[in-house]
């Protein structure tokens, strides 16, 4: 058995990795051979149709989406492509929602939950569709999610959660006896069908690649938009280069949004701090399939640290690697700086209970995420007196599809067409 050691970060030409993402180690989707993509500089005073701030899976789906449409696009990442979060995630793609649709039935009505459902299956077929479509080669496959119950937790919680999914028209969701783990800890639970997970930093790079070479978006990294100033519903974006982008619409797909002086948006949501712990184990010796638990219903958190787990093929003819997330907490609450050790610890001590594995730990890292007080993601127009600005942001684990989702949105508003699930992801709504 090989191992690496953990901690693994790329090795860079500059050495200015770590200030282009949210934490000091390296996921297990980037290696030797796969390193963050990265482009020219802004070097020019620039003018396009829509300019799109940030350069994970939120705004390069809008890029790409836009860029169909025969509008210019110039995208600007203070980073690497994949230097936030979507580097860091952990890529499970799924319309099982953490949040739990029995919460947003109950908060936002039966409606909502509908075509907050309908909105993250589109979001899973539309990365299919563009897998094959672009000819990706970032190993999505199709697989099926399993929810089972923390221990503080009661099989009420998955009956509820059953009702909600049939209500929301999730009708192929089950309640099964058994995971296909077998053991006691991971049954009962519910069965999510055709679920997805992929490499997210193979798409990410694949589509903003393709993009750049056809010509159809202008890519910028280690290009930092500093400021934006409106005049007559033009924007201007100013940038660390000394040289900005004029664009009549902006996105700011940067994952907790950039500007807010007006839209208060910090107020609407939480950060979180969020774990990641990958072992080596045998391949095939765990069903593939996406896993999570129904989190720790004692924790006083509005969102309660859950397990979420899931197997990444690796090219090697013998071991995979199992990657396990959880032990969330608000960022910047006592102890979050002494304590990823005990974090960490944790989460291994977890995944070797319930997994069952003994091959070494080889990477960990951390993360942010974005948790909205109301359950739903925060997609539209910036709220306030600004023109033709748009946010993307309140992901909660979800931000594989809600960021995809958050392309297909801008790309209706921006194009001036009806987009069904606007209102709901609307941040001008009463968020609480
Ligand atoms: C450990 C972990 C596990 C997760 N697991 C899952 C999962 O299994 N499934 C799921 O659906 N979601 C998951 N999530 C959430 C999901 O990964 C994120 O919500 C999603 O990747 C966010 O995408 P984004 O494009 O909005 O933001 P990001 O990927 O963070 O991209 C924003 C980009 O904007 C850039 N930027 C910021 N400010 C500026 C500026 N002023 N100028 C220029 N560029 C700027 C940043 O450098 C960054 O690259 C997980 C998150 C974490 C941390």
């Amino acid at each position: 058995m090989t191992s690496r050691p953990v901690h693994a970060k790329p090795e860079m030409k500059s050495d200015i990795w770590e200030l282009h993402t949210s934490g000091q180690n390296q996921s297990s989707w980037f290696n030797d051979t796969l390193q963050p993509a990265k482009f020219e500089k802004l070097s020019e005073n620039i003018s396009v149709d829509v300019a799109i701030v940030g350069g994970g899976i939120a705004g390069i789906t809008t890029a790409y989406l836009i860029s169909k449409s025969g509008k210019s696009v110039a995208l600007l990442e203070d980073g690497y492509i994949g230097s936030g979060e979507t580097g860091r995630t952990t890529a499970h793609i799924t319309h099982a929602l953490d949040d739990r649709y029995y919460n947003i039935e109950k908060n936002h009505g039966t409606n909502s939950a509908k075509m907050a459902a309908a909105s993250h299956t589109s979001a899973i077929d539309f990365i299919d569709r563009t897998v094959r479509e672009e000819r990706i080669d970032c190993a999505f496959s199709r697989l099926n999610g399993y929810l089972f119950l923390d221990p503080t937790d009661n099989k009420s919680s998955l009956d509820k959660e059953i009702t909600a999914l049939r209500n929301a028209g999730i009708s192929s969701a089950k309640i099964e006896s058994k995971s296909p783990l077998g053991s006691k800890e991971t049954s009962p639970c519910i069965c999510f069908q055709g679920q997805a997970q992929f490499q997210p930093m193979l798409y990410l790079t694949a589509i903003a690649n393709k993009m750049s070479q056809n010509n159809e978006v202008k890519i910028f990294t280690e290009t930092h938009a500093q400021e934006i100033q409106t005049v007559n519903s033009t924007n201007v974006i100013k940038t660390n280069t000394g040289y900005s982008v004029t664009a009549r619409d902006v996105v700011l797909a940067t994952n907790a949004p950039i500007i807010d002086k007006a839209s208060k948006i910090y107020d609407k949501q939480v950060a979180y701090r969020t774990y990641v712990v990958v072992a080596e184990i045998q391949k095939n010796s765990i069903p593939s399939a996406l896993y999570w638990d129904t989190g720790n219903q004692n924790s006083d958190d509005h969102v309660k640290p859950y397990h979420y787990v899931r197997i990444q093929q690796t090219g090697n003819e013998t071991n995979d690697l199992l990657i396990v997330g959880g032990e969330d907490h608000k960022t910047g609450s006592p102890n979050d700086r002494t304590d990823f050790d005990t974090k960490f610890k944790n989460l291994e001590t977890w995944m070797r209970k319930i997994f069952s594995v003994d091959g070494p730990i080889v990477y960990n890292w951390s993360g942010q995420v974005m948790e909205p007080l109301d359950g739903l993601a925060i997609i539209g127009p910036n709220p306030g007196k600004d023109k033709n600005i748009y946010i993307a942001t309140g992901d909660s684990g979800n931000g594989i599809t809600h960021g995809t989702i958050a392309g297909i949105i801008l790309h209706d508003l921006i194009l001036g067409k009806n987009n069904p699930w606007a209102e709901l992801y609307n941040p001008n709504r009463n968020i609480r």
